[in-house]
């Protein structure tokens, strides 16, 4: 059976994605930080198995990685979703806010990966996923730190999808445009229409549109695709 162990998979598009996955059949971990009962209610639904760890964490993401390891046998594919987000002006940003955003988006996806390419190499197989965003691309005002750690995320992919390629590992990246989270919270209903109406295909996207291609990206369909930086946002922001 494959396996995949996805971060952040208590709330949003990590949970979507943990729905997706095992619904195909694949057994599946996922890390959460906070939201013990969201995480044991999902896994009592889908038998996934539920890890808590903060992912900007070094030595916790080694013990939870082993963990998984230790539950699912082996990890075939990696989903690094875990995020958060926060809206400032850049002369705001504290440096506490700039250490926690890079942490969380940038750092936990290098701490998770390092912690589980070595069983990928070792097997000559695995896919990796990282969850950017279309604000890594183009930029996004109000969010600088944001943006730059989800640009930090595209060239991690780029230059890992070279380095581990030879070692049959494939290392793609999805960048989200606007999907209906909790990370919209700070957003009034005027904002989400303005945004939606912004949007080519007349919708802001759900956690199982990115979900959707998250699973393709780990599946027998995207054999000889790496390197790859994947818009999912109906045409917005271009
Ligand atoms: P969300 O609904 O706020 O969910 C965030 C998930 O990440 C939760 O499961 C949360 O766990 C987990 N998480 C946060 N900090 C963590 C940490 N330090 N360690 C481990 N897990 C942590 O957000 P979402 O919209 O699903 O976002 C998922 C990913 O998509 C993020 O990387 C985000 O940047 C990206 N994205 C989202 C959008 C959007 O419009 N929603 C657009 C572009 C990109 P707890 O619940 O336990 O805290």
């Amino acid at each position: 059976m494959r396996t995949v162990l996805i971060t952040g998979g208590s709330r949003g598009i990590g949970a979507a994605a943990v729905r997706a996955f095992a619904r195909e059949g694949w057994r599946v971990a996922f890390l959460y930080r906070s939201s013990e009962n969201a995480a044991h209610a999902l896994a009592a639904e889908t038998g996934a198995c539920p890890i808590p760890c903060d992912v900007g964490d070094p030595a916790r993401v080694k013990e939870a990685c082993a963990l998984a390891v230790r539950q699912l046998g082996h990890i075939d594919a990696l989903i690094n979703n875990a995020g958060v987000a926060q809206q400032k002006l850049f002369t705001d940003i504290t440096d506490e806010d700039w250490q926690r955003m890079l942490a969380v988006n940038l750092s936990g996806a290098f701490y998770v990966t390092r912690a589980v390419l070595p069983g990928m190499i070792s097997r000559k197989s695995g896919r990796i996923v990282n969850v950017s965003s279309i604000w890594g691309r183009v930029g996004a005002s109000c969010e600088v730190h944001y943006s730059a750690a989800k640009a930090g995320l595209i060239g991690l992919t780029k230059a890992l999808a070279k380095e581990v390629g030879p070692s049959g590992v494939t290392v793609n990246c999805v960048c989200p445009g606007v999907i209906e989270t909790d990370m919209l919270d700070s957003f009034s209903q005027a904002d989400l229409e303005a945004l939606s109406d912004d949007t080519p295909l007349g919708r802001l996207g759900t956690p199982q549109d990115v979900a959707a291609c998250l699973l393709w990206l780990c599946g027998e369909g995207a054999a000889f695709v790496t390197g790859q930086t994947l818009g999912v946002d109906g045409g917005f922001g271009w």
